[in-house]
């Protein structure tokens, strides 16, 4: 077996009984990283210490010293998520060089509980993609094939985990940027109820919308890393008061089986899905009902208005969020005649296309006039989708989409037209409108090409949604 078949259970384990040192993990991390960074394109960049931090947990180790649960793991982080002394680039020009001075909260639960950071992860400019192309540091690579996408925008993370250059990541998902790559590169995906992970440190996109998740090879990995960075934050009030459970102590101990009640709304599984994709989760679907779990077709009428709420306000949110980036508060700037113009020259060198194209879009869905016809009709439809969900879960515990409507497309084959890159989130988007956890589960393979399937739950259901996946993870070959 290779260490990086081993779950963090195992890893730590292993650590504590003095079989294996944490200088070894992380070599061997940062060797594959070294092997296979240069094509994949997976890390924005690489943590220089994470050696010596392995070193001082193997020192603490010998000398007998209680160590923190999981000391010496190494986790990548997506790059719009601060690691104190290490650069945030959102993978944007704008703010190339810019040392972040303080952690996220998500990464200070991470460094207290003993994980190491090896390095920032590759993504879409400010988030703002579903493939990973947006990025100044150009596009991360489908470790399946490397001429596809890795998916969006968190593909860094996700291809770092599927390739083994990481034990597991943080991503965020905004509308679809944990799963969505998770789906592509055939690892699990988690983006958490909106308010379980504290927002504080993660560069603001859609503050609405996102949330920090993790992504890992396997379910267990999933449990343990949610259980660390959940939990009320004095520093985000939009974080939620409701304790946190241990979610691996949940699925791993709690092992009677359960029934499940399943929802399948017809909405996501008609027209827009391909054949190949759904050939291979009508496969796991048979698999499901074999286990004579209840599954049903159901109807969320609205889901027609997520995409283009989502996109309304998405873009009106990070229209607002983004005009901190001036030149004077944060990252490069680019010098002119008055101020005014330092400001326009400074973001208009600085930022892409596709994040001034968000920015134009944003300001005019929310400028007087259109306000009405566009913002607030988005905010109505928001509420007919929550409303969709809430009606669902009254009958059942989970409703199951595909992840994305394809497999994962090649490079360069969306990128001139936003709206095909916008429909790869049409199954996506509507978790985050209405705040509910949904999990990407890989069920297999297509061409090659991994396919992955979504499972929504309702809200802070997570370790629900964990056991179930959990079992689908140890029962279902694919
Ligand atoms: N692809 C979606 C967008 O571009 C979602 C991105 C995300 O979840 N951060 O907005």
């Amino acid at each position: 077996m290779k260490l990086e078949d081993f779950s963090i259970f195992e890893l730590s384990y292993l650590l504590k009984k003095r079989q294996i040192r944490a200088v070894e993990i992380v070599e061997r991390y940062l060797s594959i990283i070294e092997e296979k960074n240069s094509k994949l394109n997976a890390f924005i960049s690489v943590n220089e210490r994470a050696l010596e931090e392995a070193k001082r947990v193997d020192e603490s180790i010998s000398r007998g010293e209680a160590i923190p649960p999981y000391a010496g793991i190494p986790i990548a982080v997506k790059d719009n998520i601060n690691i104190k002394g290490m650069e945030t680039t959102c993978a944007s020009e704008i703010l190339k060089g810019y040392i972040a001075t303080y952690d996220a909260t998500a990464v200070r639960k991470l460094r207290e509980k003993g994980f190491i950071f090896i390095g920032k992860t590759n993504m879409d400019e400010f988030a703002m993609g579903s493939s990973t192309e947006f990025s100044s540091f150009g596009p991360s690579r489908n470790p399946h094939d490397p001429e596809r996408v890795a998916g969006g925008s968190s593909g860094g993370s996700a291809v770092a985990v599927a390739s083994g250059m990481a034990q597991a990541a943080l991503g965020s998902d905004t509308g679809g940027s944990i799963r969505l790559p998770a789906s592509f590169c055939g690892v699990y995906g988690l983006k958490p109820t909106y308010g379980r992970v504290s927002r504080y440190g993660l560069v603001a996109y859609a503050s609405s919308l996102d949330q920090i998740g993790p992504i890992a090879r396997n379910v267990e990995d999933i449990a343990i890393l949610l259980s660390v960075i959940s939990g009320w934050d004095e520093n985000d009030s939009t974080t939620s008061t409701m304790p946190v459970s241990d979610f691996f102590e949940y699925i791993f101990e709690n092992r009677d089986r359960e029934t499940y009640r399943i929802a399948l709304p017809e909405e996501y599984w008609g027209e827009g899905l391909s054949i190949e994709v759904r050939k291979v989760l009508e496969e796991f679907l048979g698999f499901l009902k074999m286990n004579l779990f209840k599954i049903e077709k159901v109807s969320l009428p609205h889901t027609k208005y997520a995409i283009p709420s989502y996109y309304i306000i998405a873009m009106a949110e990070a229209s607002s969020n983004l005009g901190r980036f001036d030149g004077v508060r944060y990252g490069r700037r680019v010098e002119g005649r008055t101020f005014r113009e330092m400001i326009e020259n400074t973001r208009g060198e600085f930022f892409g296309e596709e994040v001034k194209r968000r920015v134009l879009l944003g300001t005019f869905v929310l400028s007087a006039g259109y306000y009405e016809d566009y913002y607030l009709k988005a905010q109505k439809a928001r509420t007919l989708i929550i409303n969709d969900f809430k009606n669902i879960f009254r009958e059942y515990d989970f409703v199951l989409a595909p992840t994305s409507p394809t497999l994962p497309f090649r490079i360069g084959e969306k990128i001139d037209d936003p709206l095909k890159m916008y429909l790869s989130d049409i199954y996506t988007v509507s978790p985050n409108l209405a705040g509910l956890p949904a999990l990407n589960i890989p069920v297999g393979f297509s061409n090659g090409l991994p396919v992955g399937i979504q499972l929504i739950g309702n809200y802070f259901s997570e370790n629900r949604m964990l056991k179930f996946a959990y079992f689908v993870e140890k029962e279902y070959s694919g």
